[in-house]
């Protein structure tokens, strides 16, 4: 199993300067092996009183704010994903967890799917960012020229991928002939449709190399056909989610008024954990937009019965927009 170093001394500083006594941590799922440990670790060197969130804690959006208000936390300490840029509350510290893995054996498994080409733009999680510079090397002595993604206006650190922005895959989209990700299918495929390039995923916990070509293929041809469908609904239901990095009420309340405008029937449902099972609970609802994480609408719409498309996506469907116009910009 992989271990993370949590930057224990940070967070101790960090409770230290701000004299924090009640303090919420939150952990994504595969980093709350390390949680009880951590809690000990920080009760017994501070004076603070430490509560840890069983939240999923999908992302650096998924902020848990409603906990820490009822239990007048003054300090939320989130691990594992990088300051979002639409959440800039001091109280909250955001840390790195720093995956303690060699990356050199899967680079070795995807030296031949990237014997293509040359120019290679390179990107990761966050826990392997202390990683890409060994990366970087390694790939230079193969003979290939590597760029590494930059930061962008939202995202923190240059290098790092997440799940919804691919701003800094798509600068350097011109400069190079392929992309190597190193994570998971979930980012090897938000690459994927979010750029032109062919993008290699080097995942190194499943220990496997995948060219996400075919992954592609599929997800495109899905999203049209989930549009398509949609094109014939008369009743929509307008996707808000409460989680702090996701919540656009601007968005969600523009949607509705463009879809009224259209003669179409649309509602705005509220919520916090966008589930297919309780969507599906909606039954004369045809077709959802979801204004919340886009991921959902690519990687859940499978298990749901109606389509549910993406804000741009939908614009299409009520003919604001072309296909053209979102394949040319991207899917995500
Ligand atoms: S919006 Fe979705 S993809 Fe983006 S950080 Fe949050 S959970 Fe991840």
């Amino acid at each position: 199993m992989t271990s993370y170093d949590l930057d224990v001394d940070i967070l101790i500083s960090e409770i230290m300067k701000r004299k924090a006594r009640r303090i919420l941590i939150q952990l994504p799922d595969g980093l709350k092996t390390q949680a009880i440990e951590l809690s000990k670790t920080i009760e017994g060197k501070t004076s603070s009183e430490v509560f840890l969130s069983s939240g999923a804690c999908y992302g650096g959006c998924d902020v848990a704010v409603d906990q820490a208000r009822l239990l007048h936390a003054d300090l939320i300490v989130h691990y594992g994903h990088s300051r979002f840029v639409a959440i800039n509350d001091p109280q909250i510290v955001f840390l790195d967890a720093k995956a303690k893995l060699d990356l050199i054996p899967i680079l070795k498994k995807a030296e031949n799917e990237l014997s293509n080409w040359t120019k290679i733009g390179l990107s990761t999680t966050i826990q392997h960012l202390n990683e890409l510079e060994i990366v970087k090397e390694y790939l230079s002595t193969l003979g290939k020229k590597v760029t590494i993604t930059p930061k962008t206006e939202s995202i923190t650190h240059s290098g790092q991928i997440i799940g919804c922005d691919y701003t800094p895959l798509k600068a350097i989209d011109g400069e190079i002939e392929v992309f190597l990700i190193i994570g998971s299918k979930f980012h090897g495929l938000g690459a994927s449709i979010a750029t032109k390039k062919p993008v290699i995923l080097a995942d190194p916990y499943a220990n496997e190399v995948v060219n996400m070509a075919r992954m592609k293929n599929i997800t495109v041809l899905q999203r049209y056909a989930a549009i398509d469908k949609a094109r014939h609904a008369q009743k929509f239901a307008v996707i808000l989610g409460t989680k702090p990095g996701q919540y656009d009420l601007k968005e969600a309340t523009r949607l509705k008024k463009m879809l009224t405008a259209k003669g179409k029937t649309a509602s705005i449902i509220v919520a916090d954990e966008i589930r297919p099972d309780s969507l599906e609970n909606f039954t004369d609802v045809q077709a959802f937009i979801n204004t919340a994480c886009p991921r959902i609408a690519v990687d859940d719409a499978e298990r749901l019965t109606k389509p549910i498309l993406l804000p741009r996506e939908a614009l299409v469907a009520i003919g604001e927009l072309t296909w053209e116009n979102i394949l040319d910009q991207g899917l995500l």
